[in-house]
């Protein structure tokens, strides 16, 4: 049985936090886990620039609720479960992600919460669990499945590694460099070539 673990923003979707750099203006704001490959130091970074600027979740999540998957991805994900169980494996919040959820059609997403006081402001965040998306890949093979992944970032490439098979998606140069052992691909065409390859193989 074979299950495919997807990442979720630079894959599917635009990545959340450049389109509130944007919106608001902070460009501090634009590093995301393509640049920065300790997440916890990007995330102090970021929850320190919103206290800074005075935002709040419900100013994030405002943006977020105006993104749009990129070109492709719906139809991409549509193929991609009539194939594998598939699981959306990210390092953003449930608090976040769910009007993009949405227009996925809903399906299973594992990632983290923030923590949020009562005037909305955040304040820190939970991470379900450290090495979350290997733990991810080693919770399903426990249960016996033949887990394929993809991403696009230094946060995946634990998620790779553990994955029976793994690919990159439109990785930045250094990361494809850092990281030459997993197939690069640079379109959905080439993605779902990818991922085609790897069930014949898982099903002979
Ligand atoms: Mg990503």
């Amino acid at each position: 049985m074979n299950v495919a673990c997807l990442d979720l923003e630079g894959v599917l979707t635009p990545e959340i936090w450049i389109a509130f750099a944007q919106h608001s203006g902070v460009d501090g704001l634009r590093a995301t886990t393509r640049d920065e490959p300790d997440y916890h130091v990007l995330m102090r970074r970021r929850l320190q620039l919103l206290h800074e600027h005075g935002y709040r979740l419900a100013d994030v999540q405002q943006v977020v609720a105006e993104l749009v998957p990129l070109p492709g991805a719906v139809e991409f994900l549509r193929w991609l479960r009539e194939r594998f169980q598939t699981v959306i494996v990210s390092d953003t919040f449930y608090e976040f992600a769910m009007p993009l959820m949405r227009q996925l059609d809903y399906p299973t997403l594992l990632c983290h919460r923030l923590e949020v006081d009562e005037h909305g402001a955040i304040t820190g965040y939970r991470l379900r669990q450290e090495d979350a998306k290997r733990e991810v890949v080693r919770g399903l093979q426990a249960l016996k499945f033949r887990v394929t992944a993809a991403g696009d970032s230094y946060n995946d490439t634990r998620m790779l590694e553990q994955a029976d098979a793994g690919f990159l998606f439109n990785p930045p140069d250094t990361l494809a460099a850092a990281f030459p052992q997993f197939r690069i691909t640079r379109n959905f065409r080439e993605l779902s070539d990818a991922f085609a390859a790897c069930r014949r193989d898982f099903d002979r």
